[in-house]
């Protein structure tokens, strides 16, 4: 049974639209196509990000469920878990969450600054938990045994990645399609980090329900492309068919693995360079998590020809700020 965005359940938590703006001191400087950046670090939650979309519809629907808490999980310096347990205090909800020790070798303030620290603010409890676990798995079994003492906990996955969370991202194409049209651009790409996959997904669900054939190079945080594209194309598919008859076929679904590094978290050299890079032409703060890896794979791909120089590109950032105070000491080392 096909849907309208506009039927599902949603509180109001972003500020949006978020900005469309052109990105003139980066594009010269990289010497390709006419770049944009599309500003979803301005969704005006708690410094903002990707998850409120998401969060829109996930918090209605735990609303609407009857919920008194949610339970969440991420890494330890989670922008997803910030990002709830902020949207949990506007709702009057408590905020549970399991924190993955999913990065080796970090600094010494890495567990108490940045995302953490607005956890705590937030009142959030919080547990810890060694790497290497299914981790909804451990959310979902600590749901299961709040409820069992009386509470009435909603469980958000990872990344507030399932159909409901990338919703969010369905009415972020819409926004954009509609930005693009008002601008007049002809885009040949739009380029996001893709990590627990709502993103990714939403916004191919969004545009594919929208008839629009603008791909979306998702640049892996995580893991091999084989494996992305299975993740975002499950979720996808599943998003659209809520919104479309027309299936999502897996070609849609196009991941560059090649900016990981050596894994979840790591920045490479080349995510420090992004990021300094796109702070000093444009003013702008990406993270070394996420939006620092996209960052790199679009000019990576930029400096590999691969994208048409007669139209436009747009990278969603996805937010993340928070979490540059967790890595500081590798910025001191990386600013000329
Ligand atoms: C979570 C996150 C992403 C990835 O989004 P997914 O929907 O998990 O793929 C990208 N950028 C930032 C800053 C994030 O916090």
């Amino acid at each position: 049974m096909v849907k309208q965005l506009s039927d599902f359940p949603r509180v109001s938590l972003c500020h949006q639209p978020t900005p469309l703006e052109e990105m003139p001191r980066l594009t010269s400087a990289l010497g390709g196509p006419k770049l944009w950046i599309k500003r979803d670090d301005c969704t005006g939650l708690a410094t903002g990000g990707n998850k409120t979309r998401k969060l829109e519809f996930l918090i209605a629907d735990a609303i609407e469920k009857g919920a008194d808490m949610v339970v969440t999980q991420g890494a330890v310096q989670s922008n997803h878990v910030r990002q709830t347990a902020a949207a949990a205090c506007k709702f009057g909800l408590d905020c549970h969450a399991l924190l993955e020790r999913r990065v080796p070798e970090r600094a010494a303030d890495y567990e108490t600054t940045g995302n953490v620290l607005f956890d705590q603010m937030f009142g959030t409890t919080l547990e810890f938990r060694a790497a290497g676990l299914d981790m909804n798995a451990e959310a979902r079994a600590v749901t299961e045994k709040l409820a069992a003492a009386g509470r009435k906990p909603y469980f958000i996955p990872g990344g507030g990645s399932n159909e409901i969370g990338a919703l969010g991202y369905v009415s972020c194409a819409f926004e954009l399609l509609d930005q693009i049209k008002a601008n007049r651009l002809n885009v040949g790409w739009i380029v996001l980090a893709t990590g627990s996959s709502g993103t990714h997904a939403g916004m191919l669900a969004g545009l594919h329900a929208a008839g629009s054939s603008i791909p979306v190079m998702g640049i892996s945080v995580r893991q091999p492309e084989d494996k992305q594209i299975a993740l975002v194309h499950k979720l996808a598919e599943s998003t659209a068919a809520l919104l479309t008859d027309e299936p999502l076929g897996v070609e849609k679904v196009i991941v560059d693995d090649r900016y990981v590094g050596k894994g979840y978290g790591q920045p490479t050299d080349g995510t420090l360079a992004a990021i300094n890079l796109i702070a000093r032409r444009e003013g702008v703060l990406l993270d070394p998590v996420y939006s620092g890896k996209g960052l790199a794979g679009m000019i990576g791909l930029i400096e590999q020809n691969y994208f048409d120089a007669d139209k436009d590109v747009i990278f969603l950032h996805t937010g993340g700020a928070a979490a540059l105070f967790a890595y500081s000491s590798q910025f001191a080392v990386a600013a000329e």
